[in-house]
């Protein structure tokens, strides 16, 4: 009798251990698994995505260049947008990919403002944005904008960027994308005289 109860004793008090152990051990390995899988699809996610936004700067870029040699630009159809292909551009423009609308508004909506577009516009001398001075305001509380003239060169440019974007994205014509933003946009009027004889406004 004494020899069952001490043989049996550590039987029975080292099961649970084990089961126990058992059980702790697959949890753990069950959370690494699901902490490797979440982690995996969110990188499978964004590299999606950057290949499509990659694919999006391609045809875009490809548009703008055919425009370009028609008028006589082409070192600048090759150099167009380069900028987006920058981590600062592309990354947040990646995060930001939808597909159907633009990252930038994507970020904007998000966050508030765009990180890619800040850089972007900052940089590409073909964007009106880019020559646009801020200077105080005026007596109504509007900022006072001094839009200086672009180079001829870089009229073009935009205009090809139009052009090319609504080829791209198959979004009606560059003239009726102007006519609809116009009001919003501040050139210079040598460049707004240049920019709408080029459209045919
Ligand atoms: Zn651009």
């Amino acid at each position: 009798m004494t020899y069952v109860v001490i043989v049996y004793m550590p039987i029975v008090s080292m099961k649970p251990v084990k089961q126990k152990k058992k059980m702790v051990g697959k949890a753990l390995k069950k959370m690494v698994n699901g902490m490797i899988y979440v982690q995996s699809a969110k990188e499978i996610i964004m590299l999606t995505k950057m290949w499509k936004h990659f694919k999006t700067i391609c045809k875009h870029k490809w548009y703008v260049f055919l425009e370009c040699r028609k008028m006589g630009i082409t070192w600048q159809g090759i150099t167009h947008d380069l900028s987006k292909l920058r981590p600062c551009e592309f990354i947040p423009s990646a995060k930001y990919y939808t597909g159907t609308s633009s990252p930038v508004a994507n970020e904007r909506n998000a966050i508030g403002y765009s990180y890619a577009w800040r850089h972007h516009k900052g940089v590409n001398m073909h964007h009106w944005q880019w020559y646009i001075d801020p200077d105080g305001w005026d007596e109504n509380g509007q900022v006072i904008i001094n839009p200086a003239p672009m180079p001829d060169k870089y009229i073009k440019e935009m205009y090809c960027d139009m052009v090319g974007a609504a080829k791209a994205y198959g979004n009606g014509s560059a003239k009726d994308y102007y006519l609809k933003f116009q009001n919003e946009w501040v050139l210079h009027s040598e460049t707004k005289e240049k920019f709408e004889k080029l459209l045919g406004v």
